[in-house]
């Protein structure tokens, strides 16, 4: 165990790739750099390494590896799934429902379909980030064509009962597409035992390269059709034209294959350093909560607000430990996080709450250090309020 820095916390928004993904990739940037869908050798080598990566991709899923598209990364995953079953289905339906909590690739799509003469409804969450699969079954209507709800949720890690909601779903006729990112390769996601359709995730959140990411996509009982949302050269099936991005494919592969080695013992371990980091926080900093769910949660989630503070502030002045307070992909925009204010928080505490993402990469030391620097911070930043009010100015 050892403490180098910069402290990396800030797991949700991407990881480290595993050593073992980049030497898996490195032959596809140098030697082997065929093009997947070329009728030769060089080109074979690469169509060879796309399919072991879609046998380990699909292993990790417990899917059949025929359910299983290459894309860029999740956000297109979810376009291609929401776009691509609205485009489908739009004939037996027009009804779409999501929820509030829902990464912004998810509800930005929906919001386009709106536009396209969708209606969509964003159902509301607990208090602790927990849709409830009874809101899920009175939002349909004979008009419901897709539900879609993610796994876990990538700012306070609440995870979804997906599995009552796909048997509803199933019940319904309705299918159900989840944007699983946060939880494919960290906690058991399998698809022959959660009734889910389409699955959405990206190799950057599990150890593997960015510009890779998959569509599970299910071939059977029932057989899910797709419209294309990229049209081209017909690969990937025709559900995703463009030349294959064979290096981050393989790096995908690979990272499948270690989180597949690897997850059960790695699950416990990171949620213990998880629970090390929100006790020593709790017990250091007054008034300090911890939002989402205190067990149906991520092992590496933890997303805490220190009242009385600005996380902006709070972050950096900890230059040296890379925190987030919410997601990377709305970091552009002023607006406190819409999922903190989902679970009630106010615009205050929603801007007083820093998320923590913690990977197979942190240590015991990295933790400690990070309590009591923030101990220090927080204290240090809530101090000069209280002198104001003392001094009545
Ligand atoms: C990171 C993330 C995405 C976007 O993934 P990319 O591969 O970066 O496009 C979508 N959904 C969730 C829940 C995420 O955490």
């Amino acid at each position: 165990m050892s403490k180098t820095l910069p402290i990396y916390l800030d797991n949700h928004s991407t990881t480290k790739p595993d050593p073992r993904v980049v030497e898996a990739m490195l032959p596809y940037l140098t030697e082997r750099y065929g093009n997947a869908a070329s009728e030769h050798g060089v080109g074979w080598v690469a169509r060879g390494a796309v399919e072991n990566a879609r046998e380990q991709v699909a292993a990790l899923l417990g899917a059949g590896t025929e359910e299983i598209v290459f894309t860029s990364g999740a956000t297109e995953s979810v376009n291609l799934a929401i776009k691509g079953i609205a485009e489908a289905y739009g004939s037996r339906g027009r009804h779409l429902i999501t929820a509030a909590t829902e990464h912004r690739a998810v509800l930005d799509t929906c919001s386009v379909l709106e536009r396209h003469g969708f209606s969509v409804t964003v159902l509301p969450v607990d208090g602790q980030g927990l849709l409830s699969p009874s809101e899920v079954e009175r939002a349909m209507s004979g008009e419901t064509i897709l539900v879609s709800i993610m796994a876990a949720n990538n700012e306070i890690g609440t995870i979804a009962p997906l599995e009552e909601i796909g048997a509803l779903c199933r019940s319904r006729g309705v299918l159900l597409h989840s944007d699983a990112t946060q939880a494919v390769g960290r906690i058991p996601f399998d698809v022959s035992r959660v009734p889910v359709d389409l699955v959405s995730f990206s190799a950057h959140k599990m150890h593997g390269p960015k510009g890779a990411g998959a569509l599970y996509v299910r071939s059977s009982a029932p057989r899910i059709r797709l419209v294309q949302q990229i049209d081209g050269g017909g690969h990937e099936r025709g559900v995703r034209s463009g030349t294959a991005n064979v290096p981050a494919i393989v790096g995908f592969g690979e990272a499948a294959a270690v989180a597949a080695l690897e997850m059960e013992e790695e699950m416990d371990r990171i949620s213990s350093l998880r629970d090390r980091l929100v006790e020593g926080i709790i017990s250091r900093i007054n008034d300090a909560r911890l939002n989402g769910h205190p067990e149906r949660r991520l092992p590496n989630n933890a997303n805490l607000t220190f009242p009385g503070t600005e996380a902006d502030r709070v972050i950096l002045e900890m230059k040296e430990i890379a925190l987030s307070t919410g997601s990377a992909c709305s970091s552009a925009s002023p607006e406190p996080s819409h999922v903190l204010r989902a679970i009630g928080l106010d615009r205050a505490e929603a801007v007083a709450s820093i998320r923590f993402g913690l990977s197979r990469f942190t240590t015991g030391e990295e933790i400690d250090y990070t309590i009591g620097r923030l101990a220090e911070v927080v204290e240090r930043q809530r101090r000069p309020a209280e002198k104001l009010q003392n001094t009545g100015r």
